[in-house]
C-alpha cells in the first residue's frame, strides 16, 4: 500500500476505534498507559522450568537439569494479574500485535536492567504453524522477540520452526502437553547454531511443556546453552 494510503487508514481506524487502556480505560495512544504498565504486577520469585519450584533467577536445579534442558528461565509479569491476561488473550485472539510490541518493550527493558545478556548470540521466538500464522497474521513471541532484539542488538533468528500442527494446549494436562509438543520442533537445516548460546522467547509460561520441547530441539542441533524468557507466567 501507499505510505500516504497506509498513514490514512491509521488514521481513519484511530479515530473510528479509538485506543482505550486495558488497565484504567484512559483513552490514549497505548494498549496499557505508561502509568498501568508500570503497575502490573510481577513475578516476584522465579522458578526452575522442570520442577516449578521457586530457585534463585530460574536456574534450572542441578538435581532437575538434564543434557536438553534450558540454563534458566525467566518471565517478567505475573499472569493472574488480570490486566495482563485481558491484554495477552486480546491480542491473540482480536489480532492487535501492537499489544505484544508494549509488553515485549517492557520484557527488554527488565533484561537489559537485570541480566548480563551479553553472552547471548541469539534471540529465537517460539514460531507457530505456518498455518496458525496465515490464520492471526502474526506470531506474538516473534513480536516480543523483535522488541527484545531491537533493545539488546543480539540478532534474531527464525532457525527454529515448527513441523506439525499441535492440538491447542489449553484443555491438556502437563502429561497430555508433552506428548502433544513431541518432535513439533526442528532447526533449519541452513542454520548453524553450533555451539551458540540462544535467548529462547514465548508469549506466556504455564507447564513449560513448548519451551521444554523447543529447548531440546534446539540443543540437538547443537546449541550450547538456552535461557527461556516469556512475558508473563501462569
Ligand atoms: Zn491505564
Ligand atoms: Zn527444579
Amino acid at each position: 500500500m501507499h505510505p500516504f494510503l497506509l498513514d490514512l487508514s491509521e488514521f481513519l481506524l484511530d479515530t473510528i476505534f479509538p485506543i482505550h487502556c486495558l488497565g484504567c480505560g484512559e483513552e490514549g495512544p497505548l494498549y496499557l498507559c505508561a502509568e498501568c504498565i508500570v503497575s502490573l504486577e510481577r513475578v516476584r520469585l522465579q522458578n526452575c522450568i522442570m520442577c516449578h519450584k521457586s530457585s534463585l533467577d530460574g536456574i534450572t536445579h542441578n538435581t532437575c537439569a538434564t543434557q536438553l534442558s534450558p540454563i534458566q528461565t525467566l518471565s517478567l509479569f505475573a499472569y493472574k494479574d488480570n490486566r495482563i491476561s485481558r491484554a495477552i488473550i486480546l491480542g491473540k485472539y482480536k489480532f492487535v500485535p501492537a499489544i505484544y510490541a508494549e509488553l515485549g518493550h517492557m520484557l527488554a527493558l527488565f533484561l537489559k536492567e537485570k541480566y548480563d545478556l551479553s553472552q547471548a548470540d541469539f534471540i529465537i521466538p517460539i514460531p507457530l504453524s505456518p498455518q496458525r500464522k496465515r490464520w492471526r497474521g502474526f506470531n506474538q513471541a516473534e513480536i516480543v522477540a523483535a522488541q527484545i532484539s531491537i533493545n539488546s542488538n543480539i540478532p534474531l533468528s527464525k532457525a527454529l520452526i515448527r513441523n506439525k500442527n499441535t492440538k491447542t494446549q489449553k484443555d491438556l494436562n502437563k502429561k497430555d502437553r508433552l506428548e502433544n509438543m513431541k518432535g513439533s520442533f526442528e532447526v533449519s537445516a541452513k542454520a548453524n547454531l553450533k555451539g551458540k548460546h540462544v535467548l529462547l522467547i514465548d508469549d506466556v509460561l504455564t507447564t513449560g511443556s513448548t519451551l521444554l520441547e523447543a529447548t531440546k530441539a534446539l540443543k540437538e542441533a547443537g546449541v550450547t546453552s538456552v535461557i527461556c524468557v516469556t512475558l508473563a507466567r501462569d
